[in-house]
């Protein structure tokens, strides 16, 4: 079963790709892939298969928005009913009431909500709503934190090469962001202010000298995108309290964690209202649709006209109907499946813990419910940006590609998720090539 994985017609096809389409791939994340980026031939469930034919359980999930895993008969019968009346009309249906009707009820901290079509977009608009709602202009936010490629917000990531801007440079102090990218404004970067996570003194120093400039504080509710590490007891609290105070708008930016952490996304299972969210990847279980959802008063900028958001392509049939049965399927009897995945998820990682140590690896899983990071490290525990840096990123590139041979497709940053439909087989036959893969490494 080991080591017959072969990648010939991915190779071929990654070379004829490259012609024609620029850098072979659609997203840059996905050139870095080993041994080269894979083309896929079909996919179902928990499983995903290559144009090599070869088949594997599939953690990947699409970078996040499969919850449901590939092709839900529910999603698929939705958007092919949807099709048939027409895939968007550039006027308005009842699917768009419908979704953000359902958004109020199911996001605590939606008094109103407006659609687009991808993460980066829906962070643009809440960061825009901020600024026009305060009428101030810097945004903070932190290292390790993703939130999407605009100019407005993308920094270099992951961060290992920013300067530190303070006058002492102290390692943990507030550092000027680097364009995350050739060809970005530097201007956009300037009013941006970047801080280390889970830091509570250190943001209130920031955030009361800064009050009179700083609009926004933007957050994962856990830092998902490196190390899926918690927020310290408290801390949260004191980022809602400290905006509040000082007239500064929190956005949590919940791109992830939305619908997949539970129905009410990280601020519902926190109890913590933020003025905005976003939401993307899981609402659609697959197809482009995001939402910005808050606090009618912000929110009603849009209404006068003092906030534009446009797209040609926002509450199409497509992606309403799309995250509507999505909806469907999470909030049955209950949200029940967030019961199971996150059993699922949890036999998943204690059985990736044994079997690190089984085979004498030093390294840390941590998770948040279907989503968690593994990593080597020496570290004993892995709860910030800095002891997130020290892990062995080659060495679990080399485990992913390993895996990869045992049929399990992982990201090979470290951070894998878990659908509805992954079972306690996936889980033991994952934990079975994990261990025969760490011993190849
Ligand atoms: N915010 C967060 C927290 C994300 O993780 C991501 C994507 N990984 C984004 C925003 C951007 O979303 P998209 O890729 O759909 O533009």
């Amino acid at each position: 079963m080991t080591m017959t994985y072969q990648y010939e017609q991915s190779k071929i096809k990654f070379e004829a790709s490259r012609k024609y389409l620029a850098q072979g791939v659609a997203s840059s994340l996905r050139a870095a892939m080993k041994p080269v980026p894979l083309f896929v031939e079909s996919a179902s469930g928990s499983r995903l298969r290559d144009v090599d034919g070869n088949e594997y359980i599939d953690y990947m999930l699409g970078y996040g928005p499969l919850i449901l895993g590939h092709s839900h008969p529910a999603l698929v019968e939705s958007v092919h009913e949807a099709m048939l009346k027409g895939s968007t009309y550039g006027l308005q249906h009842d699917g768009e009431i419908t979704l953000a009707r359902r958004l109020t009820e199911l996001l605590p901290c939606a008094e109103s909500v407006a659609l687009s079509g991808s993460g980066t977009e829906a962070v643009m608009l809440a960061l825009r709503l901020a600024r026009a709602y305060t009428a101030k202009r810097k945004i903070v936010r932190f290292h390790g934190h993703y939130h999407g490629w605009s100019d407005t917000i993308f920094t270099s990531f992951p961060s290992s090469d920013m300067k530190p801007s303070g006058a002492q440079g102290q390692a943990q102090a507030e550092t000027r962001p680097l364009p995350g990218t050739g060809g970005q404004s530097e201007i956009a970067l300037s009013e941006v202010i970047l801080l280390p996570w889970n830091d509570p003194d250190l943001l209130e120093r920031t955030l009361r000298a800064g009050k009179d400039e700083i609009a926004v504080v933007i957050t994962e509710p856990v830092m998902c995108n490196s190390g899926c590490i918690l927020p310290l007891p408290g801390y949260l609290e004191r980022m809602r309290g400290l905006t509040k105070e000082l007239g500064i708008v929190m956005v949590m930016d919940e791109v992830i964690t939305g619908f997949r952490i539970g129905i009410g996304g990280a601020h519902g299972h926190f109890g913590l209202m933020p003025d905005l969210v976003t939401v993307g990847k899981a609402l659609g279980g697959g197809v482009a649709v995001s939402a910005v959802a808050g606090k009618s008063e912000i929110m009603k900028l849009l209404d006068n006209g003092a906030v534009s958001h446009l797209g040609t392509l926002n509450g199409n049939c497509i992606a309403t109907s799309a995250a509507l049965a999505t909806l469907d399927v999470l909030t049955a009897n209950g949200g029940a499946v967030y019961g199971s995945m996150n059993r699922v998820a949890g036999r998943l990682v204690q059985g990736l813990r044994d079997a690190m140590a089984k085979q004498g690896k030093k390294g840390i899983v941590n998770q948040f419910g279907p989503v968690f990071h593994m990593m080597f490290t020496a570290e004993e525990r892995v709860d910030n940006f800095a002891s997130f840096n020290k892990r062995d990123a080659g060495a679990y590139g080399l485990f992913a590609e390993r895996m990869l041979e045992e049929g399990v497709l992982l990201r090979p940053n470290g951070l894998w998720y878990v659908s509805v439909v992954h079972n306690d087989e996936d889980v033991r036959q994952t934990v079975a090539a994990a261990e025969r893969a760490m011993a190849r490494m």
